[in-house]
């Protein structure tokens, strides 16, 4: 299968992917955590690709998509993939549709205000990218109890640090929200119109949808 989850910063997508992904044999494929390697790493990728993350603003698409490419055609995708925060504008989609055809489109739909309470409270691995939650969201029947490591700010995974995105303030996290509209959901639109998209809203924690996330993808 190859999958496209799609939907605003905070949707859940990064975390929905990497449990997802292993239960269909298929790697996930995150550009932001791409990019936050290569911070990590002090790369000139990672330099450039700083100057935008820090104001929430999109890499441009020549470099975004260069990465990309070499990411994509590793051997491990070429049964499938989940890409998560990957195409983010039209111009990255034609570019994908030149690489290989998408099956299926998953755009998860959340209300704004449980967004930014929630990519308040998000932490994540250092090292690995695993992705933890503080927050404690509760709205009518809506429950996302916080997602804490076993041993306080240290990864599961890894044991590498838990740590605060430097991105998941709550300036850059409006900044994130509003390029999104402006420049992620007209590719929503695009790929509605080949009919590729099922939406998903989303209803509680990670265990409750990865469930419902299988179904829709085996439907
Ligand atoms: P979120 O979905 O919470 O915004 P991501 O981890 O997907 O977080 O992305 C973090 C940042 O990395 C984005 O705000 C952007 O600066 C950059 N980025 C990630 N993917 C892309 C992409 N496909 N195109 C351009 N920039 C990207
Ligand atoms: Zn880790």
């Amino acid at each position: 299968m190859k999958l496209v989850f799609f939907g605003p910063p905070g949707s859940g997508k990064g975390t929905y992917a990497s449990r997802v992904g292993p239960k269909l044999d298929i790697p996930q494929i995150s550009t932001g955590d791409m990019f936050r390697a290569e911070v990590a790493a002090g790369s000139e990728l990672g330099k450039l690709a700083e100057s935008y993350m820090k104001d929430g603003k999109l890499v441009p698409d020549e470099v975004t998509i260069k990465m990309f490419k070499e990411r994509i055609n590793r051997e491990d995708a070429k049964n499938g993939f989940i890409l998560d925060g990957f195409p983010r504008t039209i111009e990255q989609a034609k570019q994908l549709e030149t690489i290989t055809e998408i099956d299926l489109v998953i755009n998860f739909k959340i209300d704004e205000e449980i967004i930014v309470e929630k990519a308040l409270g998000r932490r994540v691995c250092k090292n690995c990218g695993q992705i933890y939650n503080v927050a404690d969201i509760k709205r009518g029947d809506l429950h996302m109890p916080p997602l804490l490591p076993k041993e306080e700010g240290k990864c599961d995974k890894c044991g590498s640090e838990v740590v605060q995105r430097q991105d998941d303030n709550e300036a850059t996290i409006k900044d994130r929200q509003n390029i999104y509209w402006q420049q992620s959901e007209p590719l929503l639109k695009y790929y509605r119109e080949k009919n590729l998209v099922k939406d998903l809203d989303v209803v509680g924690p990670p265990d409750i949808m990865v469930p419902i996330i299988i179904e829709t993808i085996k439907k």
